[in-house]
């Protein structure tokens, strides 16, 4: 039995983890993995039941899953809440209490949404890479002094820093991504000006010796954001820190075309955590149209990291990029000349591909 914590969270969270539960138990079916789903509450749905938008029994509950599918929190409803009892809140105390130390995000263009992104189609075809972030170090988690007078004059820092442990973890689970994937690694950072970045770069160069048959390279933080921009197909994994990584997975997120095809998953010491990347939409909440592939393509990553089901993922996303090729289109991706669908046609759309 595999335990699946579902934590749905607020505004279009339901709809698109309902569709996420549908073609998993249609995929169980199919390759008998024993699924099991518990449902909790987080966010600000959790804050009006239990005054807190992380109740106990949700985060231990987390802890004994196998995985846990997060759809997203938040929504103006709460606004004036307490700043630490906020529905947000509760991703930081997932990722705390959970040891969350990396976060995934693929970024595959569908053939048949290329005209969608940004970029021109020809730059975009065939761009399939992932960036792994590390989650719960550097610079986001150093010491930091909001104000100090120094010579007379106001100043405020943040410090950076890196154990070789901590980079240690993330490259190798980088390296272990790699390996499942097309064998070429990118480490970023900012060696030429960063101590951080040089005990970084010598760690990932270190831990290349045990991976014989990926090939890695290395490249500064400026070059890869342009790199991503003029030729992101030269790009298969790409690993780096939490701030590089926090800014280079939003500028790859846009070349896919729409916030709600793309997944994520937090990988964990305890458990791990996948969700869309998106928030929780609360302009189009409880109107049918929000599109589920973001998260559905998650519920495939949490097959693949998880539970090391890769065919199992495979058959999902293969599914969800047929649905695209059939023309199926929910409303944020829709153009003339296709099938506009809502939340549970294309899922159904889905279903009847896997
Ligand atoms: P958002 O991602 O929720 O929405 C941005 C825009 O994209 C909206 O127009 C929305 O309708 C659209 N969109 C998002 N997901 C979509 C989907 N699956 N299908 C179709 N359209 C989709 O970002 P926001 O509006 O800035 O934030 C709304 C709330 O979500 C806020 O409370 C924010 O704090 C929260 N948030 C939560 C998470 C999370 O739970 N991990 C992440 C980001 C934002």
């Amino acid at each position: 039995m595999k335990k699946i914590v579902v934590i749905p969270g607020d505004g279009i969270g339901k709809e698109i983890t309902d569709s996420a539960v549908v073609v998993l138990k249609k995929i169980d079916d199919k390759f008998k993995l024993n699924l099991q789903f518990k449902y909790h509450d987080a966010g600000g749905t959790a804050y009006d039941k239990f005054g807190v938008p992380l109740p106990d029994e949700t985060l231990n509950a987390c802890k004994e899953a196998d995985a846990v599918l997060f759809g997203a929190v938040g929504g103006t409803k709460w606004d004036n809440v307490k700043a630490d009892l906020r529905p947000e809140r509760a991703i930081l105390g997932l990722r705390k209490g959970l040891g969350l130390y990396a976060n995934l995000r693929p970024v595959k263009v569908a053939d048949a949404l290329t005209k969608n992104s940004p970029l021109k189609p020809e730059l975009v075809t065939g761009v399939d890479l992932v960036i792994v972030r590390e989650l719960v170090g550097g610079i986001y988690f150093g010491d930091r002094c909001e104000s100090e007078i120094k010579d007379g004059v106001e100043r405020a820092w943040d410090l950076e820093n890196y154990s070789v442990p901590e980079v240690e973890r993330i490259a190798k689970l980088a390296f272990e991504t790699s390996k499942i994937r097309r064998g070429k690694l990118t480490s970023v950072d900012k060696a030429n000006v960063l101590a951080t970045s040089r005990l970084w770069r010598r760690t990932v160069t270190k831990l290349a010796n045990d991976y014989a048959d990926i090939e890695l390279n290395h490249l500064y933080v400026d070059n890869c954001a342009m790199q991503l921009a003029v030729n992101p197909k030269q790009f298969d994994v790409i690993v780096t820190g939490n701030l590089f990584g926090d800014i280079l997975s939003d500028e790859a997120a846009v070349i896919g075309g729409s916030i709600g095809l793309m997944p994520s998953a937090s990988i964990g010491e305890l458990t791990s955590l996948y969700e869309p990347i998106h928030g929780s939409a609360p302009d189009i909440a409880g109107k049918g149209i929000a599109n589920p592939m973001g998260t559905i393509l998650s519920a495939a990553m949490l097959l693949r990291y998880s539970l090391h089901a890769e065919e199992a993922a495979q058959t999902i996303e293969s599914a969800v990029y047929k649905t695209l090729d059939d023309g199926f289109r929910t409303a944020d991706i829709y153009s003339d000349d296709f099938k506009k669908v809502g939340t549970d046609e294309v899922t159904q759309a889905i279903c009847e591909r896997l």
